[in-house]
C-alpha cells in the first residue's frame, strides 16, 4: 500500500522559490572583485538568477550541458549556481588554483560549454582560450565599465549586460530529482582528476541533514561568511542552506587575507563561517598580531584537513568562538560527520571536552559508516581500533562520471581512503589518510595526531608528520616544520614538546625545517610532495 502523499521531485530551484518568498528582504553582501562592496536581497538576488537562465537559453545551454565557473565567493557565482542548476544544467565549478594545464583537462574532460570567469582569472582564461576543446562561449563576470580593454579571448561576453538583456521572468521547470546538477572534480593527488557529479535530489537531502542543529546548525537569525570557496565542494552546501533557512549571506570574493576578513566580520556582524585550518591561520594571525577581537561570530566551522587543537583553544578560550570540527569529502557532497557534544558529556571538563572536539565528530543523519581491518571485517566502535573508513548515504558518490577508475563501492560502501576509529559514543577520529600512513615495524603511527601536537608549540606555524624510510622499522616518522615569523626553536626543543604526550615510540626520529609547506589547490598539505622532497633523508641512528 501506498502512502497518499503528494509526490513533488526536489529541486535546486525550491531552494530559491522559497527564500524569495518567505525571505525575500535577507541581505547577500559580497565584496566584489571589483573592490567595493555590494548589497542587495534574495529577493534581487532571484530576479537575476531568473534573468541569467533566460540568457543561458539564448547562449544555447540545453539541458545536461555543462556551464563551468573559476570563480570567487560572490553573489554572481550565487546566481550562476542556481540559474544553471535550475534550468537544467550543470554547474561545474573549476578550481582556480589549479595549473591551466590542470583546467584544460579537466574542462575538457567535463565537456564544459560556456565557461563565466571572474576578471582575476583573465590571464588563466587566456592562456586555455585557444585549447579548450568544447568551451565556446566566454562570459567575464563584470559590467561593461570593467570589461578588459583587449583580449586574446574572442567574442568575450560581459555578465552584467547578459543580465539586463535579459527578462526576470522565467519559470524554472520541473524535472526528474535526480537530474546532475552540479560537478567538482576531486583534487587527484593521485592520477587524473576525477568527476563527482551531484544531483538535484542528493543536494537537497544534504543541504536538509547539513542544516540541522547538531550539524552545521544554521538558521535565518544567522549571518554566514563562507571562506570556504564556493569552488570547494559547493562550499560545504552553504549556498544552499543560507536559501533554504534565510541566513544572510557573506561573500568575501577575492579578500581572504586576515584584514580584509576580519572587517568583513565585524561590519556586516557575521555570526558563523567556515574554512580549511589553513585560512584561520591566517585570520588568528591577523588578530592576535593587531590585538583584534570578533564581536558578533559565535560559530566556526573547520573541515577539509584536521583542525589542530591548539587551533580550537585560540578560536574557542581567546576569541569566544565555538568550532565545529567536520569531516567530509568531495565525494560526499561534502558533509559526513560534526562534531557537537552529546547531552550526556555536558559534565564534562574542559580538557575532556577539547579531546572529544578534535575528534572529526558523529555521522549526520542519512550517512553511514563503518571501520574495517585490512581482511576487510568490520572493527569494534571502542575509540581504539583504527581501520580504513567506508561510508554510504543518498549523497555519497555511486560511480565517477565517464565512469573512471571503475567501480568505487565495495559491497555498496564508497572507501573514503582514511583511516580512523570510531569511539563507544559514535564519534569518528581520523588519524590517517591510508596513504599518509606511517608504519613502524609494522605498527601504524597516527601523522595527524603528531601534527596536533607540534602545532602547539609556540614557535610552530605549520606542521607535517611524513614516513622516511628506516633500516630496521621500514618508515619512521619525521616532522617537517615551518615556524612562526622571527620564531626561534631547535629541533631538540620540539623533540623534547613531545615528552609525556605520547607513547616515546611515536615520537618524530627528527625534524627537519622547511620555508614553506607545499599546500595544494584546497588548502591541504601535499605530502606526497614532502616525502619526495625527503625521499633521501637520514633519519638519526640512535
Ligand atoms: P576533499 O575531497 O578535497 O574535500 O578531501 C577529502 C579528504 O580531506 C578526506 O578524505 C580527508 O582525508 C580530508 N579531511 C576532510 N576533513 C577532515 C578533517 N576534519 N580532519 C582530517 N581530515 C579531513
Amino acid at each position: 500500500m501506498n502512502g497518499l502523499m503528494m509526490q513533488q521531485p526536489l529541486l535546486i530551484s525550491s531552494l530559491l522559490t522559497h527564500a524569495e518568498r518567505h525571505h525575500g528582504e535577507q541581505q547577500i553582501v559580497s565584496r566584489r572583485v571589483e573592490g567595493d562592496i555590494h548589497r542587495y536581497s534574495f529577493r534581487d538576488m532571484a530576479g537575476r538568477s531568473r534573468r541569467m537562465a533566460n540568457a543561458l537559453g539564448t547562449l544555447g545551454m540545453k539541458p545536461g550541458d555543462r556551464v563551468a565557473t573559476l570563480a570567487w565567493n560572490t553573489h554572481r557565482h550565487m546566481e550562476l549556481y542556481y540559474a544553471v542548476s535550475g534550468a537544467g544544467g550543470v554547474l561545474h565549478t573549476l578550481n582556480p588554483r589549479l595549473h591551466p594545464d590542470q583546467v584544460v583537462w579537466i574542462a575538457d574532460h567535463a565537456e564544459d560549454q560556456i565557461l563565466f570567469f571572474d576578471l582575476t582569472f583573465l590571464p588563466v582564461i587566456e592562456a586555455i582560450a585557444s585549447r579548450v576543446k568544447t568551451i565556446r562561449t566566454f562570459v567575464a563576470m563584470t559590467s561593461r565599465a570593467h570589461m578588459p580593454a583587449s583580449t586574446k579571448v574572442p567574442g568575450l561576453l560581459c555578465f552584467e549586460e547578459l543580465c539586463e538583456q535579459h527578462a526576470p521572468e522565467f519559470a524554472w521547470p520541473s524535472f526528474d530529482e535526480n537530474t546532475a546538477s552540479s560537478l567538482c572534480y576531486t583534487s587527484g593527488t593521485t592520477g587524473n582528476p576525477k568527476g563527482v557529479l551531484y544531483s538535484h535530489r542528493s543536494t537537497i537531502l544534504h543541504t536538509m541533514a547539513s542544516a540541522m542543529p547538531d550539524a552545521l546548525n544554521v538558521s535565518t537569525r544567522d549571518c554566514i561568511l563562507p571562506v570556504v570557496p564556493m569552488f570547494h565542494v559547493n562550499a560545504w552546501g552553504l549556498p544552499y542552506s543560507a536559501c533554504m533557512v534565510g541566513a544572510k549571506l557573506v561573500f568575501p570574493g577575492p579578500g581572504l587575507d586576515g584584514k580584509s576578513l576580519h572587517e568583513l566580520f565585524e561590519s556586516e556582524k557575521v555570526t558563523v563561517s567556515a574554512g580549511v585550518p589553513t585560512v584561520w591561520q591566517g585570520l588568528l594571525g591577523y588578530m592576535d598580531g593587531n590585538d583584534l577581537k570578533f564581536s558578533t561570530m559565535r560559530r566556526t566551522i573547520i573541515g577539509g584537513s584536521a583542525c589542530p587543537p591548539a587551533m580550537m583553544r585560540s578560536f574557542q578560550e581567546r576569541y569566544g568562538v565555538q568550532v565545529l570540527h567536520a569531516w567530509g569529502m568531495t565525494e560526499m557532497s561534502p558533509i559526513g560527520t560534526v562534531c557537537t557534544l552529546k547531552g550526556m558529556q555536558a559534565g564534562l571538563s574542559a580538557d575532556e571536552k577539547m579531546a572529544v572536539q578534535a575528534k572529526q565528530g558523529r555521522a549526520v543523519f542519512g550517512v553511514d559508516m563503518k571501520i574495517v581491518g585490512e581482511d576487510g571485517a568490520e572493527l569494534p566502535w571502542d575509540g581504539k581500533a583504527a581501520g580504513e573508513l567506508l561510508v554510504r548515504g543518498p549523497w555519497i558518490i555511486s560511480q565517477y562520471l565517464k565512469g573512471e577508475g571503475g567501480n568505487p563501492l565495495v559491497d555498496g560502501w564508497f572507501p573514503t581512503g582514511d583511516v580512523a576509529n570510531i569511539d563507544a559514543n559514535g564519534f569518528m577520529q581520523i588519524t590517517d589518510r591510508s596513504k599518509d600512513v606511517i608504519k613502524s615495524g609494522g605498527e601504524w603511527i597516527g601523522s595527524i595526531d603528531l601534527e596536533n601536537i607540534a602545532m602547539a608549540h609556540p614557535a610552530v606555524a605549520m606542521a607535517a608528520c611524513i614516513a622516511a624510510p628506516h633500516p630496521k622499522w621500514d618508515e619512521r616518522p619525521l616532522l617537517v616544520v615551518m615556524k612562526k615569523p622571527n620564531a626561534e626553536v631547535t629541533r631538540e626543543d620540539i623533540l623534547a614538546f613531545y615528552e609525556g604526550k605520547i607513547a616515546k615510540w611515536w615520537t618524530p626520529d627528527d625534524v627537519v625545517f622547511v620555508d614553506a609547506i607545499p599546500l595544494g589547490a584546497t588548502g591541504k598539505m601535499q605530502k606526497m610532495k614532502l616525502r619526495e622532497m625527503f625521499r633521501d633523508h637520514k633519519l638519526p641512528t640512535a
